[in-house]
């Protein structure tokens, strides 16, 4: 080989751009719908059972909200064909009739067809059979915890995030684990290594049948003003959630308190717990805000968004055949918590509004109560202490 002039930026630019994302995709095995200004499939790269991955062709990018996949054509194409970057570039190349003679020799025709590697296709039992394996290592994590009392989950509950002790300290839904290992999996690594390790707060999941479903973990760092830990991706120095969740979560919920007739429900424990303690209401809650409204119906479109008429907002129509967390039959008044610091609040209540209109389409009433703009749950309650 002799050596080349390296392909510049935007030539890779432009294969990236006469790329028609979604075809690509398409003809890689990943069935996807249109749902308003983004296409929606299930993750190639992660297994799945929802949808999580998008398409946005206006923006030249796929990312997936399950497992974090961002990339482009040419990295889509070199991810689920396991190609090099110059071979994808070249396949490109070729279909996008972009000339890349003079960097890698003339165009020609890709010589051999490469089978894409599809997570989400593998076949239901497989699927079922690698859940199941999930939820067995968090019973196992779950099994390892001890009593909070007396340990950092306690402080950090209590002292960090000002939640009544009344609330959480006897609680069979909590425990604690000293030595909680955080594994991380650097992009391009073939194995996942442990990053940190330290204290964590863990929190069961249950199905609506008491089973358990998962086991959520908040890593702790009583270092940090607020107690939570801040971990940075070892490879790209990308913030990592610290918060995990082990196991088959989607219809799940962590049980903060009794089922009542008037529960709230919130995403992630701090702001349930804070909202309880509000209200004076019991409640339960999700890990993810998605999943505690359901998902909508994938091809409704949202209203268009009032602050940029090019975005639609998420639909507000329930898919009631996705209904993410199931509420215990005793409730039949469901409080939806909004934190008013969140970034974008016309989105989060867009999803909110799709959780009370599935509570109606149930039978049940269904409101969203948002903190005062600008703050948190948490924050109301901490100032007030
Ligand atoms: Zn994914």
């Amino acid at each position: 080989m002799t050596n080349r002039t390296p392909i510049p930026q935007s030539i890779i630019n432009d294969v990236n751009a006469r790329t028609d994302l979604v075809d690509l995709v398409d003809q890689s095995g990943v069935k996807l719908v249109k749902s308003g200004r983004e296409w929606m499939g299930l993750c190639p790269f992660h297994s799945e059972r929802t949808p999580s991955f998008t398409v946005r062709p206006e923006k030249g990018f796929a990312h997936c909200f399950g497992c974090g996949a961002h990339e482009t054509a040419i990295g889509y194409q070199m991810r689920v064909y396991g190609q090099t970057f110059i071979e994808a570039i070249k396949d490109l190349a070729w279909r996008a009739g972009v000339d890349l003679t003079d960097y890698v020799g003339r165009a020609e025709k890709p010589a051999h067809k490469p089978k894409p590697k599809i997570a989400s296709r593998a076949d239901e039992k497989d699927r079922e059979t690698e859940t199941n394996k999930r939820r067995l290592r968090g019973q196992a994590l779950w099994k390892k915890g001890v009593a909070v009392e007396g340990t950092a989950a306690e402080e950090y509950l209590a002292n960090y995030r000002g939640i009544d002790r009344g609330l959480f300290l006897q609680s069979p839904v909590h425990r604690f684990i000293p030595d909680y290992e955080f594994w991380y999996r650097a992009r391009d690594a073939k194995k996942s290594e442990a990053i940190w390790t330290g204290p964590a707060l863990l929190t069961v999941m249950q199905y609506i049948d008491d089973r358990f479903a998962a086991c959520h973990i908040t890593c702790i760092d009583l270092d940090q003003e607020k107690g939570r830990l801040k971990l940075t991706a070892p490879d790209d120095g990308r913030d990592l959630n610290t918060k995990r969740v082990m196991g088959d979560p989607s219809k799940a919920a962590m049980r903060l308190g009794k089922p009542a007739f008037v529960m709230v429900g919130g995403e992630g424990l701090e702001t349930t717990y804070s909202g309880m303690m509000v209200s004076g209401h019991t409640g339960w809650c999700s890990y993810s805000l998605d999943n505690l409204v359901g998902a909508c119906v994938m091809d409704a479109k949202g209203d268009r968004h009032p602050l940029d008429g090019r975005m639609r907002l998420p639909s507000v129509v329930p898919d009631m055949a996705r209904p993410g967390m199931i509420w215990p039959r005793e409730c039949r008044e469901r409080i939806f918590l909004g934190d008013g610091d969140t970034k974008d609040m016309h989105m989060l209540k867009a999803k909110l509004e799709r959780g009370s209109r599935r509570a109606h389409a149930e039978g049940c009433i269904g409101r969203v109560a948002m903190s005062a703009p600008g703050t948190d749950f948490n924050s109301m309650i901490r100032g007030a202490a």
